[in-house]
């Protein structure tokens, strides 16, 4: 008998991202996430309602550039961040005006253990500011913010994140969909599992104290690691520890965000900020003070996105 729940068929291709929307759209409690979802046979009454919002299953634009509004060269007045701290910035200007009542993001533990979280408030921006490079099932904050009564929740995700973001947005799930006031994408070459960045290579090749490291980089073809001194190793010598379902990935910019960040392109201190709807440019509008805003180029997210196809293609 052919299974009619799609997610079975991601998960057992090794696509499976961890991302954790599924939970969201199923109303029995049958998934569980934390490498990948686990279907639990005994709640699960196939209605296929989890594969709506995986990004999986929804696939990615032939061209993700088809949507862009303006592209900008961006950096906060006054916050520290991962490189322009453009991200935090209008998070900080959202809670200011009143947009957002909270934020999902990415928080770290003194090893470098990444999780989600629920930010309620522009005084712990800082807690999740600074790139993590594993990866998290955001989508279980999420949830937390919803049941915790939260109504305008800003999303902040890699592109796969960002695409199931917008397909729970887009969906039919009233509980939920009303609830995410602004998604936010991060450029993604690729995510790495925790033990094999962080102990093999950082601990152990690198020789360097994880609870000493202050900021992880990757820039100019090296992956850098910053704490008393700093290290680094070419990223082409992590291929090993990048996350499977990274290797068929083709999103580097995140199509389905109001508004997506990244450095390629931009000077060291400074973001590259794609416009791509009308929600993100009334968000860019309301950031404009917290932030410097100027004008940007598109080419080096182009270069990479053609390279990030490639890659995928060959694996
Ligand atoms: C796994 C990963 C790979 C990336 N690869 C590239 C790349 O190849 N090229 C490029 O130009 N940019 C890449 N970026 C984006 C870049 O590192 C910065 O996040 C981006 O430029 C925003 O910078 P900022 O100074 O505005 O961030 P900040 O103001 O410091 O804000 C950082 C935000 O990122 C969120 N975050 C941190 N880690 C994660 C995570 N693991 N998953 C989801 N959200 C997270 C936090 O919640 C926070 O909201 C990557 C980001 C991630 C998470
Ligand atoms: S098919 Fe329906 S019941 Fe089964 S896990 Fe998916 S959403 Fe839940
Ligand atoms: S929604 Fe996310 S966690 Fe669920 S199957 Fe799809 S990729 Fe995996
Ligand atoms: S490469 Fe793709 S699947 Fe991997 S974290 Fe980035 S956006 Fe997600």
């Amino acid at each position: 008998m052919i299974d009619l729940v799609r997610l079975k068929d991601v998960v057992s291709s090794g696509r499976c991202t961890g991302c954790a929307a599924c939970t969201i759209a199923c109303t029995r409690s049958g998934i569980e996430v934390d490498e990948f979802a686990i279907i639990n046979e005994e709640l699960c009454r196939s209605c296929d309602t989890c594969g709506d919002v995986c990004p999986v299953i929804g696939g990615s634009p032939v061209d993700e550039f088809d949507n862009i509004i303006a592209v900008y060269k961006s950096r906060s007045n006054n916050i520290e961040g991962q490189n322009g701290a453009t991200v935090s910035g209008i998070l900080n200007s959202l809670f200011e005006a009143g947009e957002i009542d909270a934020v999902i993001g990415v928080e770290r533990d003194e090893e470098w253990k990444a999780s989600p979280v629920v930010i309620t408030n522009k005084k712990d921006i800082s807690r999740i500011a600074g790139t993590k490079y594993t990866y998290v099932p955001i989508f279980k904050a999420f949830k937390d913010a919803v049941n915790e009564g939260f109504t305008n929740i800003a999303i902040v995700g890699t592109p796969c994140q960002v695409n199931a973001a917008r397909r729970i947005k887009n969906s039919n799930i009233t509980s939920v969909k009303d609830k995410i006031s602004v998604i936010i994408g991060l450029f993604c070459l690729e995510s790495f599992y925790y033990d094999g960045l962080c102990k093999q290579v950082i601990e152990k090749e690198l020789g360097i104290d994880l609870k000493s490291v202050k900021k992880m980089e990757v820039s100019k073809g090296k992956f850098i690691v910053m704490g008393d001194d700093e290290k680094s190793i070419p990223v082409k010598d992590l291929g090993k520890y990048v996350r499977l379902p990274c290797h068929k990935c083709v999103d580097f910019s995140a199509y389905y965000a109001d508004i997506s960040v990244g450095s390629a392109g931009a000077p060291d201190g400074w973001n590259t900020s794609i416009v791509r709807t009308e929600r993100g440019i009334k968000v860019l509008d309301i950031s404009k003070n917290d932030l410097e805003i100027e004008e940007g180029s598109i080419d080096a997210a182009k270069k990479l996105s053609d390279r990030k196809r490639k890659m995928a293609k060959e694996k």
